[in-house]
């Protein structure tokens, strides 16, 4: 045939890449079920409002779904660590041989907030007020004339554990920071860059101002509100100093949209990624390989600390996996096991801003609505401090998400030159395991309304669950 008389569109239709639409794709039957998925994803993101909150929630599916403490007595092939309340594990032993390696799934449950200083109380011009140090990446002015709910630990000084979580029923009192009004805001905050028109310090929580009745005691509003906690909750204020509280967004996770298409919530990055393999995980009844779906704290401030990704956690659930396998106990076996296994970095990835679209480059940007993202590499400035998946790895991935149906895109954040973040990838890269990022995309990460698609959500689970070895 003369060349000018080829038909583009059959070539085409092989030849070039073509994102798809999630939603396309998907039958009726199943929308059914991703809409479903969502109902039951939105009431664990309530429940699930901090990283102590998100071990208790997946702690409990996982006990009545017969997973078993590793400590505990009797066999067991479905098995959960704890460590320190703040993150966890859940694993199921496959039929190969353990030293063969594992599949791992790895997100994060912390998310970024206000946590309240360590010696935090005080008043000024007769209102009680909370100092806060914010945790993780925010920008100040979202957090500011909203409400928020108070969750969290103290320990007192006997050594007793007081749990709050104010704010969250109905009748329940909120917190909040009172924002400065228009009227007086030019030259404070208008006139500023936006970065800096709130000071971390000006983060004060509104707690109080009702004085206690002794007119010549000093800080009244302040001794009022000790007082009350005293009565209410036995507290005093140095326990204050033993204590991890968190000031998050006081709503609830609600769909978004006329046609309900999208969750918007607190903390979807990364309990998103975190829920998702929690149900992965228990879908797969038999595994090929031993499975593990790990939750990390800590990664919002650099995955630093004994409940994070550095923690060594990794390590220890391997060499108990080993005893359990009947497999010799030493540190080359650990090593080996964890060089010859396979991972997944379960992360949100920023989804194409349509308002801010020239901050992506939009052929290798996440879209909403087109399925679970991977990126093969993250880091900002020329890659820099970020895993690189192999070609090999993204080609085996690949081809298990196409071989099922799996709705998936490849995306990379933002422009080359405009930012970055990075993810857990790197810190089980260091192992020698293949890692890539997979997670669905996400509208307005880290601000206290976060915005995923249902169909990316869901198809974030039916990846999870393939690659760990589950029927679809
Ligand atoms: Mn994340
Ligand atoms: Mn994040």
């Amino acid at each position: 045939m003369p060349n000018g008389k080829r038909k583009a569109k059959p070539l085409e239709d092989i030849l070039k890449l073509k994102g798809k639409l999630a939603w396309d794709r998907m039958p009726e039957s199943l929308r059914k079920e991703c809409f479903l998925f969502a109902e039951e994803y939105k009431s664990f993101l309530d429940h699930a409002k901090t990283e102590r909150e998100a071990v208790d929630e997946v702690l409990k599916y996982a006990r009545e779904r017969g997973f078993r403490d590793i400590t505990g007595p009797g066999r067991k092939r479905r098995i959960y660590w704890v460590n320190k309340n703040k993150n966890m594990a859940l694993a199921i032993l496959g039929k190969r041989p353990f030293l063969e390696g594992m599949r791992i799934i790895v997100s994060h449950i912390d998310s970024p907030r206000l946590d309240l200083k360590q010696n935090p109380l005080y008043e000024e011009l007769e209102i009680g007020l909370l100092r806060t140090h914010y945790y993780g990446g925010i920008k100040k002015y979202q957090w500011v004339a909203t409400p928020l709910a108070l969750h969290g630990t103290m320990v007192k000084r006997d050594g007793t554990q007081l749990t709050l979580r104010l704010g969250e029923e109905p009748g329940d009192p909120v917190f909040t920071v009172c924002d400065l009004m228009p009227h007086l805001s030019r030259r404070v905050q208008d006139e500023k860059k936006l970065r800096e028109a709130i000071q971390g310090e000006k983060l004060t929580i509104l707690a109080g101002s009702i004085p206690f009745p002794d007119e010549d005691a000093k800080e009244r509003i302040k001794l009022n509100i000790l007082d009350f906690l005293y009565d209410q909750y036995g507290l005093v204020e140095e326990d204050f100093l033993s204590a991890e509280l968190e000031l998050i967004p006081a709503h609830q996770a609600r769909e978004v949209g006329f046609d309900k298409s999208l969750v918007g919530a607190y903390g979807q990055d990364d309990r998103l990624c975190a829920y998702a393999s929690l149900r992965a995980i228990d879908s797969v009844k038999a595994p090929e390989y031993s499975i593990i779906a790990l939750f990390l704290d800590k990664e919002e401030i650099g995955s630093e600390g004994n409940t994070s990704a550095k923690s060594k956690f990794l390590e220890w659930i391997v060499v108990d996996l080993l005893r359990l396998s009947g497999e010799e106990l030493s540190d080359m076996a650990v090593r080996q096991v964890l060089f010859r296994s396979k991972a997944l970095s379960a992360d949100v990835d920023g989804a194409m801003d349509p308002n801010y679209q020239d901050v992506h480059e939009k052929q290798n940007a996440a879209k909403i609505g087109y399925g679970v993202c991977l990126s093969k590499f993250t880091g900002s400035g020329g890659k820099y401090a970020s895993s690189d998946a192999s070609a090999e790895y993204v080609a085996e991935i690949r081809k298990l998400f196409n071989d099922h149906q799996i709705t998936w895109q490849m995306a990379e954040l933002g422009k080359v030159d405009e930012g970055g973040g990075g993810t857990l990838a790197k810190y089980l890269a260091s192992y020698g395991m293949d890692i890539i990022d997979c997670g669905a995309p996400l509208l307005g990460m880290h601000s206290p309304f976060e915005v995923a698609s249902k169909v990316d959500i869901y198809e974030t689970f039916r990846a999870y669950k393939v690659f760990l070895g589950g029927k679809l």
